[in-house]
C-alpha cells in the first residue's frame, strides 16, 4: 500500500477523533497517500501534490511554496506491516484517512481482515471525499463512512467532486455521515442545495466551523449552531483544532 510518510515511517498515530459523529473517541489514524482531487486549501497536500504533477492552483504562485518530492512523502508498506504497527496501540477504533483512502480498497480489506481476526472489538471508519462508490465487500467490512463532499471553494470542477451515483450511494447508506465545514452564507446555501439534490437525511449531516484556532472556530460557531437547529442538522466541533491547533 502507499501511505503518507512521516519521520521516515508510515503516518500512523493514535489520538482522539477530532470531529464528526465519533468525535472524542480515541482512535488510530492511518493516512493513505494519493487523492483523486486537489483542493485549493488542502492541508494534507503532501499526499498528492508531488513534483511533476500537473495541478495548477495558487499553490504554484505562493511565495516559498514547493511541491513535494514523492519519495520524501510516500512510503510503500504491506497490510501485514501496518497491522503489526496498529495492533499494539490502545484504541480499537481505526480511522482510514488520506488523501482519499478509497483509492486503495484492496489493501484496506486485507488490513481489516488481519486486525479483526475474529474479534468484534475493532471499529473502522473511513474519511472519504465521497467521489467513489465502495465495493460491497469494503462497505460490509467497515463500520462508518465520514463523507466530506467538497464545495465550490475547493476550486474543483463539479464534475470531479460531485460524481454521479457516488453521493446518492452514501446518502442511502446506513453507515454514512456527511461532514461539511462552512465558512460563509454561500457555503450554507451550497450545502442546502447538495442536501436537497442528493436527498441526504438531515440527521446525517454534521456542520463544522471553519478555522485554524479555537478563536476562529468560535467566531462561526454560534451562527452555524443556529443553522443546525433550523435544519435538524448536527453541530460538530473540531477538537483537534481546539486541542492541538491542526
Ligand atoms: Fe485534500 Fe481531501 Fe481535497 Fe483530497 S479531497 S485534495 S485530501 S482536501
Amino acid at each position: 500500500m502507499k501511505l503518507a510518510k512521516l519521520n521516515d515511517g508510515p503516518e500512523i498515530f493514535h489520538t482522539l477523533q477530532g470531529e464528526g459523529v465519533s468525535a472524542g473517541l480515541p482512535a488510530t489514524f492511518i493516512r493513505a497517500s494519493r487523492c483523486n482531487l486537489h483542493c485549493r486549501w488542502c492541508d494534507t497536500d503532501y499526499t498528492w501534490n508531488f513534483e511533476g504533477t500537473p495541478w495548477k492552483h495558487d499553490f504554484d504562485t505562493r511565495p516559498g511554496y514547493a511541491k513535494h518530492r514523492k519519495e520524501d512523502v510516500t512510503i510503500e508498506i504491506s497490510p501485514e506491516a501496518i497491522a503489526d504497527v496498529v495492533r499494539p496501540l490502545p484504541p480499537r477504533r481505526v480511522v482510514l484517512t488520506g488523501g482519499e483512502p478509497l483509492l486503495q480498497e484492496s489493501g484496506w480489506l486485507e488490513l481489516i481482515g488481519l486486525l479483526r481476526d475474529g474479534s468484534e472489538a475493532w471499529a473502522f471508519e473511513v474519511e472519504t471525499n465521497g467521489t467513489r462508490i465502495p465495493s460491497d465487500a469494503f462497505a460490509e467490512a467497515v463500520d462508518q463512512f465520514n463523507v466530506s463532499p467538497k464545495l465550490a471553494n475547493s476550486g474543483m470542477d463539479p464534475s470531479l467532486r460531485l460524481v454521479p451515483g457516488a453521493l446518492e450511494y452514501f446518502a442511502a447508506s446506513p453507515k454514512a455521515w456527511f461532514k461539511f465545514v462552512a465558512a460563509s452564507p454561500d457555503d450554507l446555501r451550497e450545502i442546502d442545495e447538495l442536501a436537497e439534490r442528493f436527498r441526504i437525511r438531515p440527521e446525517r449531516i454534521l456542520l463544522m466551523p471553519e478555522g485554524r484556532t479555537g478563536a476562529e472556530l468560535d467566531r462561526h460557531a454560534a451562527e452555524l449552531a443556529e443553522a443546525c437547529v433550523a435544519r435538524g442538522w448536527r453541530f460538530s466541533d473540531r477538537l483537534h483544532v481546539r486541542l492541538w491547533g491542526d
